[in-house]
């Protein structure tokens, strides 16, 4: 499709961690291109090369590096906007968005467990979309991508409720530095440290699984039943979110059975067969040693949960880890690959 023919989106929140993630991978996109962008009142009115430091390894879009910033007005001629806004002010500019018929489809946690709001995971929950159809935003809408610890996570956990149930999760996380923003975390906190706690995250991980393995009712989700505990830490990982999982399943489960539902593991997206989707939604690794964030956090597009070292569990029935890219599938990509879904699914 040539440039001009593609949907032209605004990224809200451009300039930062997030905000970066996205206009990379929009660079190339087969469908969406990025017309706007929009940040705070200190980069509105500069230059995106000015305004933003940009610190991917690929080089900054030609056409994007000259965009004047705006600022995060509903006055933007992109009627779909992707946000990578801080927690701080999300919630009320992307309302904003919504009631003046934009699509929004967002990254913070504001707007993440409204009733009418789907915490979408284009391979578990694709029909909470029709939530969309309760909301009242005046032919706008808010799509939300859960918290970047959650989305590996649930990927690894879905084949496992699927096919023997789960009744009770452990999981404790090592969490990579680009997780917490642009500048982020200072190098004397974290150089030869790990910082066990990250404000918020913890609740958010307890607690979102269930709305996205929950059921779509009349009025909004009706949450799964799962115990879950979570432990969060800050490690100093540039990018890849390493966690330790111990599930407690309803059915026996093989050690074979469970690695099978892994690789077997395939959904919407992949039948869909959306840009963004990784070809498998989930890896098993054989290798005792594997997966680790530097070597494998950008494979199949840094869009899968890597899992390894099933083994059982003296406490709960078995444990494994996971490792998923959190500005990739836990932010920017997992955003795009639930906007593809929508316009499959014909929702924008
Ligand atoms: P970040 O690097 O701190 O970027 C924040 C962005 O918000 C910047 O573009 C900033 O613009 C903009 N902003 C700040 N105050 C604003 C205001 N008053 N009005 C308009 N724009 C404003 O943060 P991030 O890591 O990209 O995270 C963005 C969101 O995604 C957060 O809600 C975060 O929790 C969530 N998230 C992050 C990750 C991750 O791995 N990083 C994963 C999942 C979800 P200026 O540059 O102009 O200040």
């Amino acid at each position: 499709m040539a440039n001009n023919e593609k949907i032209p989106v605004g990224v809200l929140g451009a300039t930062g961690s997030v905000g970066q993630k996205f206009i990379e991978l929009l660079s190339n996109h087969p469908w969406f291109r990025v017309a706007e962008v929009a940040a705070s009142e200190r980069s509105a009115g500069k230059k995106y090369k000015d305004a933003a430091n940009w610190i991917l390894s690929t080089p900054l879009p030609k056409d994007v590096a000259e965009m004047t910033v705006k600022e995060c007005e509903p006055v933007l001629s992109s009627k779909i906007v992707f946000s990578g806004l801080d927690s701080g002010i999300a919630g009320g500019i992307e309302a904003a968005f919504a009631k003046n018929g934009y699509a929004v489809i967002s990254n913070s946690k504001n707007h993440r467990m409204d009733k009418d709001v789907p915490l979408l995971v284009p391979e578990i929950n694709a029909d909470h979309l029709e939530l969309i159809k309760i909301q009242k935003y005046n032919g706008g809408c808010i799509v939300t991508n859960p918290n970047c610890s959650t989305i590996g996570l649930v990927l690894a956990l879905k084949p496992l409720y699927d096919n023997f149930g789960l009744e009770a999760v452990n999981v404790v996380t090592m969490q990579a530095l680009s997780g917490a923003g642009y500048p982020g975390v200072s190098a004397l906190d974290i150089i030869d440290n790990v910082i066990p706690f990250i404000s918020g995250e913890e609740p958010k991980m307890e607690t979102e699984p269930l709305k996205i393995f929950g059921k779509l009712g009349k009025d909004g989700i009706i949450d799964e039943n799962i115990k879950i505990s979570a432990q969060c830490n800050r490690v100093a990982v540039v990018d890849g979110h390493m966690e330790c999982v111990q599930v407690k399943l309803k059915r026996k489960a093989s050690k074979e059975e469970i690695i099978e539902a892994w690789k077997n593991f395939s959904a919407e997206p992949q039948k869909l067969n959306l840009p963004t989707a990784p070809l498998k939604p989930v890896y098993y690794f054989e290798e005792e040693k594997y997966p680790q964030p530097r070597i494998h956090r950008n494979l199949d597009k840094g869009m899968a949960a890597l899992v390894g070292r099933l083994r059982e569990d003296s406490l709960f029935d078995y444990k494994f880890v996971v490792l998923s890219h959190n500005t990739n599938r836990g932010a920017a990509g997992g955003a795009l690959l639930c906007a593809e879904l929508m316009k499959a699914k014909g929702f924008i």
